[in-house]
């Protein structure tokens, strides 16, 4: 019998629908991904030379479990440029992507059974991670007129002595949206650590992002290289923690991963230091996408209350459309050639929407659309079809009745 701990964790639903539109490809089929949540970008040029570098000087050993010095004080670097704030060395640990940060962190923090609260919707590997070693996940419901953000009213309900820490993820996978500057003062107020997702910071067309460490030290953070930096499969990224829970951390990682990536540490030193034209390139880009996908999708009739001006996605209303997200994407991708996320990979609370990426070409995502089109048509006129088929056979039945 397999374990508790392997039978009870969930699958990743996003992953479920690039694995069928994966079989399609297969069979002949062309589709168009707006699913997966990664930059179609490559790789800027001086990261991968910085890569072949690193190999060609015999950089291909283990490193220290915490993560090369250099890109360690290139990360406070980046933290005092970007936000005025003093992050020292040793409070950071490099990991193989921001999601062993997340279970380094979780693993440090969490006592059984204790919480954390998160919005509803979340990225889906909060809780399950969460839950992975022993916590509980809380989440909260946050709405869409209020661009998915927490009611602090909420939260100071929902804390009890068992609270641990508030998780935030600003700009936010699924929503896009970018967190009020004074609703993350807010939340430092209530007492529990905050932990901050900074993943998606640099991707801001509108407005700023500002880091937790502006407000408060009782925070952790983490961020990595995956999303700006378009670097998902380098497997980089890194905890910002204070300073008691750091040890652990290292004594995790030791045992668990050892240490990061050689090469790819020494690209991301690369990305800090030399990579701002091509993310500048990069954000120009996905913000015209972006203003494109929203126009669109409204003309589609998709909800869409408050715009998001952050990271690559739109989680829009298709409650119009469906009330069972899962289904939905999954017929329109067998129909429409088109993979999109459903809400209910997010939590209960985004059930009825559907998550768009458009970190895609503008053209496919025009393609797409069209072809989006093309299916809530069909699919309007299949279920008029039905209605009259069933009108038709409750007056038959109805007549049947007054016959008898
Ligand atoms: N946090 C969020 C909010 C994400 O969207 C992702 C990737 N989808 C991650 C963490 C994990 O990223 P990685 O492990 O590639 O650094």
């Amino acid at each position: 019998m397999t374990s508790k701990r392997g039978r009870d964790i969930q699958p990743f639903m996003v992953m479920e629908v690039l694995e069928k539109a994966e079989k399609l490809e297969r069979l002949g089929r062309e589709i168009i991904h707006l699913e997966v949540g990664e930059p179609d970008f490559d790789t800027p040029r001086c990261i991968k030379d910085a890569c072949c570098g690193a190999m060609e000087d015999g950089k291909t050993h283990y490193t220290g479990s915490m993560g090369l010095i250099e890109l360690r004080e290139a990360i406070c670097e980046d933290y005092r440029q970007r936000y005025d704030v003093t992050v020292h060395p040793d409070q950071i640990i490099v990991t193989s992507g921001t999601s062993p940060a997340l279970l380094l962190l979780f693993s440090a923090l969490l006592e059984p059974g204790q919480e954390v609260i998160l919005p509803n919707p979340y990225y889906p590997c909060y809780p399950n991670t969460i839950q992975f070693v022993d916590g509980k996940p809380v989440p909260i419901d946050v709405s869409e007129e209020d661009a998915f953000q927490y009611e602090p009213d909420l939260i100071r309900e929902t804390i009890t002595s068992r609270t641990k820490a508030i998780l935030i993820n600003s700009p936010s996978n699924p929503t896009g949206h970018v967190m009020d500057r004074e609703r993350m003062a807010d939340l430092c107020r209530f007492g529990p650590y905050i932990v901050s997702d900074e993943i998606y910071h640099g991707l801001v067309y509108e407005g700023e992002a500002h880091s937790i460490l502006e407000f408060t030290d009782r925070a952790f953070v983490i961020n990595g290289f995956s999303k700006l930096y378009a670097m998902t499969g380098w497997r980089l990224g890194y905890v910002i923690a204070p300073k008691p829970y750091v040890r652990p951390m290292q004594k995790i990682q030791q045992n668990l991963f050892i240490s990061a990536n050689a090469m790819a540490q020494w690209s991301a030193l690369a990305a800090l230091t030399r990579a701002q034209t091509d993310v500048d390139r990069m954000v120009e880009t996905y913000n015209e996408r972006r203003l494109y996908t929203l126009r669109r999708l409204k003309e589609l009739g998709f909800g869409i209350a408050i715009e998001p001006t952050g990271a690559f996605y739109v989680l829009a209303n298709a409650k119009r459309f469906t009330d069972r997200s899962y289904d939905f994407v999954f017929d329109m991708l067998e129909k429409a050639g088109v993979g999109v996320a459903p809400g209910i990979d997010f939590g209960t609370n985004a059930e009825g929407y559907v998550r768009f990426c458009y970190a895609n070409s503008l053209e496919n995502i025009e393609r797409a659309m069209g072809r989006i089109e093309g299916y809530l048509k069909n699919r309007g006129q299949e279920s008029a079809v039905r209605g009259q088929e069933r009108k038709g056979k409750d007056r038959g039945q109805g007549s049947a009745v007054r016959g008898q």
